[in-house]
């Protein structure tokens, strides 16, 4: 294919100087030129028109134009056109200033040869052309940069320059040129807690291990809020591989983030009352579990709470006023806790409280009441004030509970039994009886072997006749020291002893350990024989033993007890289960002069006719009733009745938990016989300690009580009696 000959238009006037082109062009050459000659500007304008040249070679001397003014003429006469300039040896610096305003090149008159003035001619038609593609690639850049959302960054990174687009300047709101060349300006708009992960994505791709820069982060706009950007950029290395410069976009994602922000809270959020929904709270609670393994003491409590009657609000004052009574409650339950704790919305008129840190199940109460007062607080609606109540379950946090459903499902059932309890309450869960049943099992295992290994002791607190102040007898309690628990009282393992049936055999380990220290008391003691009763406390398991009474008469005859002197304790449930056959069975031992006290007399049912069938002989009024002497008028009243009662039916009275010396006197005005307390002495391990030292310091004390003189060698006396 033969390539079409290049249109060439000659400026020159002078003869010799044409025919030193002509010849060059269409004489000697390889390629193929088409050239036409013209005298002047003008004529060299005219002859363009007719056949667009593609190049024009310009004398800067012609007829009608001199210098500089001939090139600025063309150039702006053929427009498009390239243009090499011929200059005289003297005005050569003309021509380099053409050059200098868009001329391609430039020749010196006698200076060049045929084949330098064919090269200067199709290179300058070269040039244009790569020029032209360059110009317009640059163009759609630009166009596309303008009209683009995106800004535009390109930094250098070994001299630090660094250029922005018109539009990356206008995200944060700056002038075009407020960063140029100054990365450090630009760092320092980005929010500080995303400046560190910013730098690191440009190291990163800086140091090739990542493929292009990407990182999302906030900048700060000139008004001073914060704006979302999505910075997007590529590296551009040196043969070794390192990063010498790096360029890409930066895009406004503010709106983006908002709408997934919205979206998210939408997601989480109740739309009405714009509390937490149910995702949200299980989440929340999924928090604070895993707060509660890593830190035990961090306890947290979940509070499940239900409008009561809220059916009748909606179905009486239709769902509109239903709907802003659920937003007033909302509002309200807000405002009750702390902003730390998390409140939601489970659906209906149902909500979910997650109390952060809290102390125990009290504190919980505290803030579920905090609560009820709150919403109880009446409410206009539809023209009519309307008073809701709520009731709430509480659940607390326990290791028992894996998942967050555990503790909604334990709070939602304490919820129910609130309600069925009569509404407006509030009820803690059971659920910690979970962990109470591992910690029990726990316990049960160590008791079965500490009794098994006879390990359970026993202590003794002495009982008092009022009349006398001697000390009559003593009670055996049984205490159990832990391995590793240290000392554990008996009303923590007494209960589940009698459940698990462990009860029997501890039991019979007590009564036969009493029966023997007494026996060896008595051996070093000769004196203080025969003088002391001693009371065993028997469980409702442990006297509905077949055996009982025979093993009580075999081991006092082992340790030469006398009947007479054995006392056993026993609760009203316990003979209240069958009292016929209770009497049945206690009789052969009354008869042998056991006696038999109904111990916490006062907290069971018994009715007075009941009292008299049973086989008894003393009640042993409880320790809560004795409390309240003194001060509660009511508490006085019952004891004083009680006694009465006892006293009609023939029985003697014991008083339970004498603490104070006022208590005292109350239970001595009132004519009962027997008490027993910390005023006259807490259980020891001693004997002893009872029936010798005590009496000893009080007789050196030589101080009587405000009742009757103390005689018999065995008397209690401790400083607090005398006192009052
Ligand atoms: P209980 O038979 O009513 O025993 C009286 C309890 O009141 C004893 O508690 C005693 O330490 C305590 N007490 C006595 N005076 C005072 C006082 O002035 N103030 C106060 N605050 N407390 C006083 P303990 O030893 O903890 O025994 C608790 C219960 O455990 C006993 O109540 C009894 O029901 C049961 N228990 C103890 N030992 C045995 C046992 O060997 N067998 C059986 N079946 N039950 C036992
Ligand atoms: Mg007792
Ligand atoms: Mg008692």
């Amino acid at each position: 294919m033969t390539a079409q000959p290049l249109q060439v238009l000659v400026l020159e006037d002078t003869e010799a100087d044409r025919l030193f082109v002509q010849d060059a062009l269409v004489g000697g050459s390889a390629f193929q030129f088409d050239v036409r000659f013209a005298d002047t500007v003008a004529e060299l304008i005219a002859k363009a028109r007719q056949v667009p040249p593609d190049v024009a070679l310009i004398d800067l001397c012609v007829p009608d134009s001199a210098g500089l003014p001939t090139w600025r003429a063309v150039s702006a006469g053929i427009p498009g056109t390239p243009i090499v300039v011929q200059s005289g040896l003297q005005d050569e610096e003309l021509a380099i200033q053409a050059l200098g305003e868009g001329a391609q090149d430039y020749l010196v008159k006698g200076r060049f040869s045929h084949s330098q003035l064919v090269r200067a001619l199709r290179f300058a038609v070269q040039r244009h052309t790569t020029e032209a593609a360059l110009r317009l690639t640059q163009q759609r850049y630009q166009l596309a940069a303008e009209g683009s959302n995106d800004g535009i960054w390109d930094w250098d990174l070994h001299c630090g320059e660094l250029w922005l687009s018109p539009r990356w300047t206008a995200i944060v709101g700056l002038p075009q040129d407020a960063l140029r060349d100054d990365p450090a300006g630009w760092m320092a708009l980005v929010h500080p807690d995303d400046v560190d992960g910013f730098a690191a994505a440009i190291m990163a791709h800086s140091d090739g291990l990542s493929s292009h820069l990407e990182h999302e982060h906030r900048m700060r706009h000139a008004d001073g809020q914060w704006r979302w950007v999505l910075c997007r950029g590529l590296a551009t290395r040196d043969d070794q591989g390192r990063a010498v410069r790096m360029a890409g976009s930066l895009t406004d994602a503010t709106a983006r983030k908002q709408a997934e922000e919205r979206l998210l809270h939408d997601a989480l959020h109740d739309r009405l009352t714009g509390l937490a929904n149910r995702v949200l709270c299980l989440d929340r609670i999924a928090l604070a579990l895993s707060r509660a393994r890593r830190s035990p003491e961090r306890r947290f409590a979940v509070l499940f709470l239900d409008l009561d009657r809220f059916k009748l609000v909606n179905d009486s004052l239709g769902h509109l006023a239903g709907d802003a009574l659920l937003v007033e409650m909302a509002d309200r339950l807000r405002l009750t806790v702390r902003p730390s704790d998390t409140v939601a919305r489970m659906g209906g008129d149902e909500f979910c409280v997650v109390l952060e840190d809290i102390g125990g199940p009290t504190a919980a109460m505290r803030i579920a009441e905090r609560i009820q007062a709150a919403l109880a607080a009446p409410v206009a609606l539809a023209g009519t004030e309307v008073v809701v109540t709520a009731s709430i379950g509480i659940a607390l946090h326990d290791p028992a509970h894996q998942r967050p459903e555990d503790l909604i499902r334990d709070a939602d059932m304490a919820m129910y039994r609130a309600k069925e309890g009569g509404k407006a309450r509030h009820k803690v869960s059971d659920s910690g009886l979970h962990l109470m049943a591992v910690e029990q099992l726990e316990l049960e295992t160590d008791l079965r072997r500490s009794v098994a290994r006879g390990e359970l002791g026993v202590v003794f607190q002495p009982i008092v006749a009022l009349a006398t102040g001697h000390v009559v007898g003593v009670e055996a309690l049984a205490r159990w020291q832990h391995p590793q628990r240290g000392a554990v009282a008996p009303d923590k393992f007494i209960a589940f002893a009698e459940e698990t049936g462990l009860i029997v055999e501890l039991g019979r380990h007590l009564i036969d350990r009493t029966l023997s220290l007494f026996a060896a008391f008595e051996r070093a003691h000769p004196d203080r024989r025969g003088q002391l009763r001693v009371a065993v406390n028997l469980s409702p398991r442990q006297f509905w033993e077949p055996d009982l009474v025979s093993e009580l008469l075999d081991t006092m005859h082992r340790h030469e007890f006398a009947p007479q002197r054995l006392v056993l304790e026993i609760t009203e449930s316990a003979l209240m289960r069958d009292w016929r056959q209770a009497a049945a069975m206690l009789d052969p031992l009354r008869k042998l002069g056991v006696r038999v006290h109904l111990d916490d007399f006062g907290t069971g049912y018994s009715s007075l006719s009941q009292l008299q069938r049973l086989p008894l002989d003393t009640l042993k009024i409880d320790r809560s009733f004795v409390t309240g002497l003194g001060d509660r008028l009511a508490d006085l009243e019952i004891v004083r009745a009680v006694a009465t009662m006892a006293h009609t039916l023939g029985k003697t009275v014991v008083a339970e938990g004498i603490e104070q010396p006022g208590q005292y006197e109350a239970v001595r005005a009132l004519g009962i016989q027997e008490a027993q307390g910390w005023l006259f002495g807490k259980p020891v391990s001693a004997l002893h300690d009872i029936a010798v030292t005590w009496t000893q310091r009080s007789e050196q004390a030589g101080r009587l009580p405000a009742g009757p003189r103390r005689t018999a060698p065995v008397v209690v006396a401790g400083a607090a009696l005398h006192a009052g």
